[in-house]
């Protein structure tokens, strides 16, 4: 009986520790020194004292992003890595532009949510939900639109007109990662053996080949 009341106490020890999201700061702020010699999860925080008004900003989100590339978008990430005082946070922020049809390719976020908004041209945007529905969830968005695809799940967007298409999106991490499905599953470094991929996706090792090769 005793026992039994241990291996509860345990149960609720460890439950208190499982976060859904970052803890909240025991601090004003914690701007990163990525150069620090101590590892944490995230990055350790220079002297408070010496924080600048530099070390929580960034210029140039006005600018298009270089869209003259195969898939035709480019993000313009605003992250930890940019902003140092987004350390601790669990936010960041990015452009991403889209050339006339340009697509951002099937991706996830490890670690963040996406929250969209079009303020140029308009989106075909959507976001497919886990095994075994693989549910497709996709939506025409319009100028002003805003569009959430939740952590971890595969989506994409691809601009729905003519024109040119400029997408802001928010981040529920101050380091979201990214997973490109197509780069990491036929780009990998070193690549994953062509029989392997060949029977994954029931084609032909010719096939996998030359997909390998565009990557
Ligand atoms: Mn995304």
């Amino acid at each position: 009986m005793a026992s039994r009341f241990v291996v509860l106490g345990l149960l609720i020890a460890t439950c208190s520790l499982a976060l859904a999201s970052d803890p909240s700061s025991l601090q004003d702020f914690c701007v990163a020194d990525p150069s620090g010699p101590v590892m944490v999860n995230g990055f350790a925080c220079k002297d408070p004292k010496a924080a600048q008004a530099t070390d929580f900003f960034f210029a140039g989100l006005h600018m298009s992003g270089n869209t003259s590339n195969p898939v035709g978008s480019k993000v313009t990430p605003v992250t930890v890595a940019q902003i140092p005082g987004l350390n601790t946070f669990g936010i960041s922020l990015a452009r991403i532009d889209f050339a006339p049809w340009g697509i951002n390719p099937p991706h996830t976020h490890p670690r963040a949510t996406e929250i969209l908004i079009v303020i140029e041209g308009s989106l075909e945007v959507g976001f497919i939900t886990s095994n075994p529905e693989n549910r497709l969830i996709t939506k025409v968005l319009q100028k002003g639109d805003v569009f959430v695809f939740p952590v971890n799940l595969v989506h994409f967007q691809r601009s729905a007109g003519y024109g040119n298409a400029v997408a802001i999106v928010a981040l529920s991490s101050q380091n979201p990662g990214v997973i490109t499905i197509a780069n990491a599953v036929f780009g990998s470094n070193p690549a994953i053996a062509n029989d392997i991929l060949a029977k994954s996706f029931q084609t032909d090792t010719k096939t996998i080949d030359w997909i390998q090769s565009k990557f």
